[in-house]
């Protein structure tokens, strides 16, 4: 471990994630993943991008001298998806992400490599003469619109390929069809919990060569998309090591992978997953940049052919529900005369402006990205506070005050409150906690120690109440 820490210092220990269970969340500026961090678009660094966001980008690729843009079709609605196309080289390679509209992270990647493209002239000439590498960025414009996975008919694209109902999955299956791939890069974004096996550690990115029958054969095609994620887990190794899960392999025949590597195209699955304080990805997009700019590489020299399977088999397999938002550990709950110690484990919503308890008892075989030591601690269901018929405008010094006076929640008409904090105010929940935490629940209660109420857990965000008011 100290080794590690020296290695990576970004890398937090559980115990460290202890001592800053009670900071704000921060970017990890400090993580590189090599060369490929030369080249970097900087206004992509979010986690939900939709067409305008990249819409400059493939205007000023239209005269790019190395980049053949084409639009190959429009969605349900009616936006255009792109395809921009480099190289020459008889091995033809297709990538594709966010078919799922809420799964931008690798988006920002594609165009992190098209500015390589662009400016690294060295790299680009390793493979160009070799490859021709089609790159389909956005292929649901519709769902990134609503920042939802479906498109705009509520269609799964990528439980689509067979049936072919939505343009967007009809228009990947032809692409596949008339481009005829030798390798293929489904990129996609995975939610926040899982854990790479029965580790401490999130799975930053998860991988799958993904099988073609149900009886999840592997033949030459699927063997060579396992051998280029093995050959490519040098790039998780140096970067950012046991981070990385591997999907099972379970047959999905209405998927893309599963269809594309039935017509014999070696497809690998790249999901993008979480990391410490870093909601907007930006890690897991650098990782995808590092291992898709390698990948080039090693599909041009064939590096791939010499790498072991078993490599790919020793990912460990990502579990699910394997991390929580919030972790209070051990707190005390008193219900009349009975007592007893509970660890409340909670999940916060994606856009992170509800919380909601999601397992209480104890939670001593899962992971959170944040912790409290809540031993000493009384559990407090926090009473509603009755928003005055005359209004109430709310400042953040006062709303500290009635937090620590034990409310945690107003009642009544919410218009009449005008809130002038930035602290999550709970107005009117509908599933307030109550004298025992327990799952559903909203995460919003209060933690005291002796009489003094000390902290407050707003919306699954903890805060403490003897800080200083912002
Ligand atoms: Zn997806």
């Amino acid at each position: 471990m100290l080794k590690r820490l020296l290695t990576y210092t970004i890398m937090p220990t559980l115990a460290l994630i202890a001592s800053i269970a009670q900071a704000q969340p921060m970017l990890e500026k400090s993580f590189s993943a090599g060369p490929a961090d030369q080249f970097v678009v900087p206004q992509l660094a979010k986690r939900q991008l939709r067409l305008a966001d990249i819409q400059g980008l493939l205007d000023s690729l239209a005269t790019s001298k190395w980049v053949k843009r084409q639009v190959i079709g429009q969605s349900f609605e009616g936006l255009p998806v792109y395809r921009l196309s480099v190289g020459s080289g008889d091995t033809v390679v297709l990538m594709w992400s966010q078919m799922h509209g809420d799964e931008s992270t690798a988006t920002a990647a594609l165009f992190d490599l098209l500015l390589r493209v662009e400016q690294d002239d060295a790299w680009r000439s390793a493979w160009i003469d070799q490859l021709t590498v089609h790159i389909i960025p956005m292929v649901n414009p519709d769902g990134a619109e609503r920042a939802q996975r479906e498109n705009a008919q509520g269609i799964d694209v990528n439980r689509d390929a067979q049936a072919l109902q939505s343009p967007e999955a009809r228009l990947l299956r032809q692409q596949a069809e008339l481009l005829k791939p030798d390798f293929a890069f489904n990129l996609h974004d995975q939610n926040d919990y899982y854990a790479v096996g029965r580790s401490a550690y999130p799975a930053t990115i998860s991988v799958l060569a993904p099988a073609f029958d149900v009886t999840k054969s592997v033949n030459a095609s699927r063997q060579r998309a396992m051998q280029v994620i093995a050959q490519l887990m040098t790039i998780m190794d140096t970067y950012l090591p046991e981070h990385t899960g591997r999907y099972n392999d379970s047959y999905e025949w209405r998927a893309f992978g599963d269809l594309f590597s039935a017509f014999g195209i070696s497809t690998i699955l790249l999901e993008s997953g979480a990391y410490f304080n870093d909601p907007e990805r930006q890690v897991a997009r650098a990782l995808n940049r590092a291992l898709l700019g390698q990948a080039l590489l090693d599909l041009a020299s064939r590096a791939y052919e010499n790498a072991d399977v078993e490599r790919y088999w020793q990912i460990p397999l990502n579990r699910n529900n394997g991390f929580h938002d919030l972790l209070v550990d051990g707190v005390t709950v008193s219900d009349n005369s009975q007592s007893y110690q509970l660890d409340i484990a909670i999940r916060r919503s994606k856009d992170r402006h509800r919380g909601m308890i999601e397992s209480v008892g104890d939670q001593s075989t899962v992971n959170a990205f944040q912790r409290f030591n809540a031993a000493g601690f009384d559990y407090r269901m926090g009473r509603a506070y009755a928003i005055p018929a005359t209004g109430l405008s709310l400042q953040h010094a006062d709303y500290q005050q009635l937090l620590q006076q034990g409310y945690s929640h107003f009642i009544g008409a919410a218009e009449q409150l005008q809130i002038n904090t930035s602290w999550p105010v709970v107005i009117n929940p509908k599933y307030p906690p109550g004298a025992r935490p327990q799952a559903d629940q909203n995460a919003s209660f209060l933690l005291a120690k002796g009489s003094a109420i000390t902290h407050a857990v707003l919306q699954g965000q903890l805060f403490t109440l003897t800080e200083a008011s912002r």
